[in-house]
């Protein structure tokens, strides 16, 4: 673009996408770490929360714990699990403790980044909600916080005549406010986080629910730091010291158990299985229903405080089947083993349409880039993406240590740069790096539920070294990232 034309639009040393926990989180950082740096935050909704503002099924709720789902600079005195409303208040906290809120743009949705090389800036096109006008604006940096998948709306497969079912489709993600489910027959389909939630949330109230799942899920019904938590607050710890302690604590205790589902995954197999045992008792077959056919966290595991899904089972109000889906009739669902399955409403509880850096089209210098043919600098930055970062959670420890990890390295290189009067900076592969093996982002032995799969070919790839990698590892992020030399030569300064 002409640099008379460019001068005359918004430019903010930063621009932040995304007004969910990472943003929020990282622009916290980026105010405290870099005082001099302008920046701003857009935000495709109308509001803050991301996750916790799209999502509005019943019961909705982390299941991570909040020591560590909470920032280490703001204490958490909540309950261990939080709803999504207690979440977006701890969120508004911030934005308020810390006058965020005048940063931010909402309605606005970002289309397109090009960046320029002569001028060393990124130009931004994004589309306002409320009026469709387009409006541009420049940025030295980009800051992606803009997650994961499609927050419009959620993936829902094609099942075999969906038209003929006479009763009401939903999916989870999209839970329409005024949804009448009382004394209904309701179908759930999956039985990941969302669908173990929506279950004890809806049971008392329906008729029968009934989860539908092609294969079974990994559930956890005890938090793992409870015994510390009780002892602290009988010793009545001021928040702060509570909230320190209780993060250390549970992030050891996560390390701990990863590595055992890694390399003891059939003890930790069993000690899982029979813990849903205790929970379900008779009231449904654990061998079909609640035994994975994999890894413990080669999928997500589901936290079922309290095993609340289970009672709703012991109950009667829920029940479970696994099958395949052959096809919806006008009453239910027929499955493969030819059983059929009566109801008035169907969840679809199938996850997520994975999107990958906010399905922004990127350009630079003129050539649009594809994610998908760079390879990753740590999981955060990219080879051929100058001056972005990407804020990507850790999916076995809770998402947001690692936006904390992210946000410093990243405020640390801006700094060096300012010191050093640099304008640029962009990953790139060194002599030694050259004959690397490159990787999937993820592979289907590591991680592999299916909304990942689906989309991993529109992911950066990776290196066999650790330095591109996103490794997943929080307690080797933790020592690593304070410790990166800039100068290694794997990112190239202008
Ligand atoms: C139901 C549910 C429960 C979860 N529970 C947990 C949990 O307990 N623990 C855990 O660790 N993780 C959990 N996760 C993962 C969760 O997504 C992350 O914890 C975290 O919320 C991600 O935050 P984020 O800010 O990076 O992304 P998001 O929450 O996805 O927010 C991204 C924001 O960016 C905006 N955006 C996207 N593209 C654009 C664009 N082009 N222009 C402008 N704005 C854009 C979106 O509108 C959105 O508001 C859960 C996910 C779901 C769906």
């Amino acid at each position: 673009m002409d640099r008379a034309v460019e001068n005359k639009l918004t430019h903010v040393d930063v621009l932040i996408a995304g007004a969910g926990v990472s943003g929020i989180g990282s622009a916290y950082y980026l105010q405290r770490q870099c005082p001099g740096k302008t920046f701003l935050i857009l935000e495709a909704q109308e509001s803050f929360g991301g996750t916790w503002l799209t999502h509005k099924y019943p019961g909705i709720r982390s299941d991570s714990d909040l020591y560590t789902y909470g920032f280490s600079f703001k204490p958490w005195t909540g309950a261990v699990v939080a709803t999504a409303g207690e979440i977006r208040t701890y969120l508004r906290e911030i934005m308020a403790d810390n006058d965020l809120e005048k940063h931010i743009r909402y309605r606005h949705r970002i289309s397109t980044a090009e960046w320029s090389s002569t001028a060393q800036r990124w130009t931004v096109t994004a589309t306002r909600g409320d009026t469709g006008e387009m409006v541009r604006m420049t940025a030295n940096f980009l800051w992606m916080c803009q997650g994961y998948y499609k927050h419009e709306q959620g993936y829902t497969p094609q099942w075999p005549d969906m038209d003929s079912f006479k009763g009401q489709i939903v999916h989870s993600q999209n839970w329409p406010a005024d949804l009448e489910y009382k004394d209904k027959k309701v179908i759930v389909i999956g039985s990941g986080a969302s669908a173990a939630t929506i279950i004890p949330a809806i049971a008392d109230q329906c008729a029968h629910v009934t989860m539908l799942q092609r294969s079974p899920t990994y559930y956890a019904t005890d938090f793992s730091a409870q015994a510390l938590a009780d002892e602290l607050n009988a010793l009545n710890i001021e928040p702060a010291w509570f909230h320190e302690i209780m993060r250390r604590k549970v992030l050891i205790n996560e390390g701990i158990f990863i590595d055992r589902c890694m390399n003891d995954s059939e003890a930790v197999k069993r000690e899982m299985i029979d813990n849903v045992r205790a929970h379900v008792g008779d009231a449904a077959d654990v061998e079909t229903h609640f035994t994975p056919s994999y890894r413990p966290w080669q999928q997500r595991v589901a936290f079922v405080p309290g095993g609340d899904l289970f009672k709703s089972i012991r109950s009667g109000k829920a029940s479970v089947t696994t099958g395949e889906i052959a096809r919806f009739t006008p009453k239910g669902i027929e499955l493969k083993s030819g059983e059929v399955l009566a109801a008035d409403i169907i969840v679809a509880a199938t996850g997520f349409d994975l999107c990958v850096l906010g399905d922004i089209r990127f350009i630079v210098d003129g050539r649009e880039v594809k994610p998908a043919d760079t390879v990753t600098y740590r999981g955060m930055m990219f080879t051929d993406l100058p001056n972005l970062v990407w804020v990507f959670g850790y999916f076995r420890f809770s998402w947001t240590p690692r936006v904390e990890l992210v946000a410093q390295f990243f405020c640390r290189l801006l700094n060096h740069m300012e010191a050093k009067g640099l304008h640029s900076v962009v990953p790139h592969l060194r002599p030694e790096d050259q004959d690397m093996e490159l990787r999937p982002w993820l592979t289907p032995d590591n991680f592999n539920p299916s909304y990942v799969m689906r989309g991993v070919h529109m992911l950066p790839r990776c290196g066999s070294k650790r330095e591109w990698q996103h490794t997943q590892d929080y307690h080797f992020d933790h020592k690593a990232y304070p410790a990166i030399d800039l100068d290694d030569g794997a990112l190239v300064f202008g």
